[in-house]
């Protein structure tokens, strides 16, 4: 009847939440360390500039290879890494290792890193960026920041004045995700960004959705009255690749040219000619996925 039933189902309810919560578990103490114990590598992913056809930048993405669990999705750890604090020493590394890596690649080329909203809070950020790019030789304006807009939610005072310190370094910030949130508008009043990255939830359903399109096309206009480089993240197709170009991009990412790849593979795409669909999916592949 209903009500065994219905207890059977909070069983089961338990059950799982009983298993998630001891999987986050786990995931918090094998994170632990591991930053010590050198499991963390970036891949690269290019930026492709539409006019050029060629690589202007690469977004650093943080990889975890654990020798039990194999390699871990972002999606699946940097909650947890944000969550207890260790996203501000492993962002540090994740400034200095991508800081060093972009140094070796022609001037031309930037980095592109993401910045957690707990990197954000804490004090040391502005600190840690000047020493990575200090330690790296870096030209500062290679540099490029995302932050998504969860990081502007709150102390807006405190957040301004502490994106003025970083672009005082000669920094670009770029603006992640944008569209996700709920008052991404807003932000570009107020904060003067240098570039206005789409999500990729706006090109899943190209070229049919309307009003993704009309989005895209929206994002577009605007980026460019507000003078700003306009990105597209999630390029997967030729269709969306001509939407895109024909509204007037800057550049793109997706897969459409190529997957995060190991710094040596990147290498290759930005010295040699750039080929669509030219990397092997074999890097991406994540435990559990
Ligand atoms: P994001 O910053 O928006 O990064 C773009 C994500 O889209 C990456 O996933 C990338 O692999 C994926 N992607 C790029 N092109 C395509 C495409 O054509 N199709 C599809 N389906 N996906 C594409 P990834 O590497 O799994 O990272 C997920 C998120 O984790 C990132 O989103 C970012 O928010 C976070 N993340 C990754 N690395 C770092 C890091 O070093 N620090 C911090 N704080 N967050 C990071
Ligand atoms: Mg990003
Ligand atoms: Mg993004
Ligand atoms: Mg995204």
């Amino acid at each position: 009847n209903a009500k065994s039933s219905g207890r059977g189902t909070y069983k089961r309810f338990d059950v799982a939440m009983h298993a998630q919560l001891q999987a986050h578990q786990q995931v918090k103490i094998a994170l632990r360390g591991a930053l010590e114990r050198n499991e963390f590598e970036l891949h690269y992913q290019p930026l492709v500039s539409l006019s050029s056809r060629r690589v202007t930048g690469c977004e650093a993405l943080l990889r975890w290879r654990n020798p039990e669990r194999g390699m871990v999705a972002p999606s699946e750890f940097i909650p947890i890494a944000e969550e207890t604090g260790l996203i501000v020493p492993i962002g540090e590394w994740i400034l200095n290792q991508a800081c060093r890596q972009a140094a070796q690649w022609p001037e031309h080329v930037s980095i592109a890193i993401n910045l957690s909203p707990v990197q954000f809070k804490h004090r040391n950020l502005v600190k840690a960026v000047a020493d990575a790019l200090s330690a790296s030789r870096l030209t500062p304006a290679r540099l490029q920041l995302e932050i998504t807009e969860s990081v502007l939610l709150d102390e807006s005072e405190h957040n301004l004045q502490l994106l003025q310190e970083l672009r005082s370094l000669g920094v670009k910030i770029a603006m992640d995700d944008f569209g996700t949130g709920y008052s991404s508008l807003g932000y570009l009043r107020t904060f003067p960004f240098d570039k206005i990255k789409v999500d990729q939830a706006f090109v899943r359903d190209l070229p049919h959705g309307r009003e993704s399109l009309a989005i895209v096309k929206a994002v577009a206009g605007l980026g460019h009255s507000l003078g700003m480089t306009t990105t597209i993240e999630g390029i997967e197709t030729e269709d969306q690749l001509a939407i895109v170009n024909a509204e007037g991009f800057h550049e793109v990412q997706g897969y459409i040219f190529s997957r995060p790849l190991p710094a040596s593979e990147v290498s290759k795409l930005i010295d040699g000619p750039l080929e669509k669909g030219g990397a092997s999916p074999v890097y991406e592949r994540f435990a559990n996925s």
